[in-house]
């Protein structure tokens, strides 16, 4: 059995810093299930919003989250950060970053050295994919895709048994699979149009959902609006868990976007296993069971026969969880035939 280390797991978002500090190991080969590996546990948790007025400034809202939880812990074995940015893994540089003054900055290299302590840092949603490999959804397969629906889209993809980083590391980039040569422009920074973010995103899910409000002022939905309430992508999500015809239909057409995106990705990667996470993904098998018509339909054999699309298991922690598998299996690699 590998050793039991403490680690340090770090997300930074655009609008916080959360950090954990965690004790697990890494799983045995041959765990067939979640329900055969131990998530690490959660020893205690910390969160400051992200000052982003500045690179200095953003940088000691992160040191201050990690020297937190370090104050106490004693000795930690390693740090693994999940960034919401496009990384160079190999150098452990931010290479880019929409909502974070941290373009070009040696993360990994400025946190080792203040914390002396080895680091690891990739991609938010690569290191959430891993997490759901070693200890959620993912267990037992060697080649999952994981889709993170969020304010973005972002995604982690495992091949052969190993995540793919690409030439540059900024691999995975599954949220600008583009679905219509012709769409509208993509929100993120990316020159391309009609990308996957562009239709089942968060906010794309609001903007699809204030649409059909306008089209049905009696649904539910062109109530909501006419009452000057919200309509956004969780307020959708909650009225068609509700059963609204009109909501239904909205993430229904959302579903069909994604599974067209994953018609894409089989056929490219031939996974075992689609993992779909994050807040807008909420509503689950309304969004699953399109997407998956979709997949069966449109994707080549003998792939689409076999690739299943489930749920991410790991919940509101997955960032920690995601953090602290990169650091576990990135730092100490022996630990997985132990
Ligand atoms: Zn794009």
């Amino acid at each position: 059995m590998a050793p039991e280390r403490i680690v340090i797991g770090v997300d930074i978002g655009g609008t916080k810093v959360a950090a954990a500090l965690l004790r697990g190991r890494v799983p045995a080969a041959g765990a067939r299930s979640s329900s055969d590996v131990e998530t690490p546990e959660i020893i205690d948790r910390f969160t400051v919003p992200t000052d982003s007025s500045s690179p200095e400034a953003t940088l000691r809202s992160i040191e201050d989250c990690i020297a937190d939880l370090e104050h106490g812990s004693g000795p930690v074995d390693g740090i693994g950060v999940g960034v919401a940015s496009m990384v160079d893994f190999a150098a452990g540089r931010i290479v880019e970053s929409v909502n974070l003054p941290l373009a070009d900055v040696p993360l990994r290299d400025l946190l080792s050295e203040r914390f002396g302590v080895p680091v690891v840092i990739d991609n938010d949603a690569t290191a959430a994919g891993i997490g759901e490999w070693v200890y959620g959804a993912g267990v037992g397969t060697n080649d999952m895709i994981m889709l993170t629906l969020g304010t973005g889209v972002g995604g982690g993809i495992v091949s052969g048994g190993r995540p793919l980083r690409g030439a540059s590391g900024a691999a995975a980039e599954l949220g600008h699979i583009m679905i219509d040569v012709d769409g509208p422009d993509c929100p993120a920074n990316c020159p391309n149009r009609g990308c996957l973010e562009v239709y089942a995103s968060g906010p794309a899910m609001g903007a699809a959902a204030r649409a059909a409000a306008e089209r049905e002022p009696a649904s539910s939905l062109g109530r909501e609006l006419a009452a000057g309430h919200l309509v956004d992508g969780r307020l959708l999500t909650r009225l068609a868990l509700d059963g609204d015809g009109v909501a239904v239909a909205v993430l229904e057409r959302t579903g069909e976007y994604l599974g067209a995106g994953l018609v894409t990705l089989s056929n490219i990667f031939d996974p075992e296993l689609f993992v779909i996470g994050g807040g807008a993904a909420a509503a689950g098998e309304l969004l699953f069971e399109p997407a998956r018509r979709v997949l069966a339909a449109r994707a080549l054999p003998p792939a689409r026969d076999h690739v299943r699309v489930v749920p991410a298991e790991l919940g509101p922690d997955a960032g920690f969880i995601g953090a602290a598998a990169l650091a576990l299996t990135e730092l100490f690699p022996g630990d997985r035939g132990a």
